[in-house]
């Protein structure tokens, strides 16, 4: 909802700034309509459905995976597409992936959103409700800004939605932001806003592999990225998950696994997630599950914690760099 919109209107009407609030809680528990609103007047309900939807979004098309992920293709009210996704864990964990952008002005070649055009940034309203979409569904606990677009680029909006995040149900320890390396925006999240946790998108730990895979490399060189992470996890005593896409031939040598040990220092700052590629169109192979495995050895045996990351939603086009707002 836009929540700016709300209250304007409240004022207009000459309501009390409660009410505001009591809509805002209506919706972070899951309300789909103003009629489920009962402590609300009845007339002021007629007059808000009348003049302003529950959602900046509408729902274009919805799907399930085989293994329970559930993606949602939206349109803002300008008609820019846009996908969030809801992973539901075996230990209950119920985990919403969020786009901060429609489309993205990057281009990494491994990541289908960036070959769609880009739109333009989310506002604060059009990500909170991503995930109001889904906690009417359920509850929801974690969130993840791993879906569409670079959230560093949007960070005004971002910070906003992850201030009413925890009004939701989703803590801000359980919220993540995942970047490409964009570096004022590492170093504006060490001391601005809720203490979110930081994931880099790495892939490579050469400059010459990274700049091949992602062009963003030339603007900010890895040991640029690096650096931001390390005076954020200074700043906010957490460590930075490292995102590695495995790539057959590309970054997946045992070699490679050595000097990305290297370049992590100190190791106890990092957490290495390793990602098996979900396929999207072009010529790159994801790495073996043995070459994933005997990569990760290396890894530990150089005291650098390191996970596989499990793949889902693979079957509808909702799993991580699979999201290009086409139908599932
Ligand atoms: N722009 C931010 C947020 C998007 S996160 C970022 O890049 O971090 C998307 C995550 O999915 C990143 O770690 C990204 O590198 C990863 N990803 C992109 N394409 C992928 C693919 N084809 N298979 C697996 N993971 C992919």
């Amino acid at each position: 909802m836009d929540l700016s919109r709300l209250d304007e209107l409240l004022a207009d009407r000459g309501e009390p700034a409660f009410r505001a609030v009591q809509v805002w809680e209506w919706l972070a528990g899951g309300a789909r309509s103003y009629a489920e609103m009962t402590n609300l007047p009845k007339a002021l309900r007629a007059a808000l459905a009348a003049e302003l939807p529950v959602s900046t979004l509408t729902v274009s098309r919805e799907a399930t995976s085989s293994d329970g992920t559930r993606k949602a293709l939206f349109e803002t009210a300008d008609g820019r597409p846009l996908e969030a996704v809801l992973m539901s864990y075996r230990d209950g964990r119920r985990s919403v992936c969020l786009s901060s952008q429609s489309g993205c002005p990057l281009t990494c070649g491994f990541c289908a959103t960036g070959r769609m055009a880009f739109g333009r940034n989310l506002t604060a309203f059009e990500i909170l409700d991503q995930a109001l979409h889904f906690r009417r569904r359920g509850p929801v606990d974690h969130a993840v800004f791993m879906g569409m677009g670079e959230p560093l680029m949007n960070l005004d909006a971002v910070l906003a939605a992850c201030e009413r995040l925890p009004q939701i149900g989703i803590s801000t320890a359980h919220t993540t932001i995942s970047t490409v390396g964009w570096v004022p925006g590492i170093e504006r999240l060490a001391t601005e806003g809720p203490r979110v946790r930081l994931a880099l998108s790495l892939h490579a730990a050469e400059d010459d592999v990274r700049s091949a895979l992602m062009a963003v490399n030339d603007r900010y060189p890895l040991a640029e990225a690096i650096a931001a992470c390390r005076r954020w996890r200074e700043a906010r005593n957490r460590r930075v998950y490292i995102e590695y896409l495995m790539l057959a031939g590309v970054n997946d040598d045992p070699d490679q696994a050595r000097v990305l040990a290297e370049v992590l220092t100190p190791r106890e700052a990092f957490k290495v997630n390793l990602i098996p590629f979900n396929p999207t169109p072009g010529d790159l192979t994801g790495s073996s599950p043995d070459a994933i495995a005997a990569f990760r050895e290396v890894l530990i045996g150089r005291g650098i914690p390191a996970t596989v990351r499990l793949t889902r939603g693979r079957d509808i086009a909702a799993a991580c760099g699979q999201l290009a707002a086409t139908a599932a």
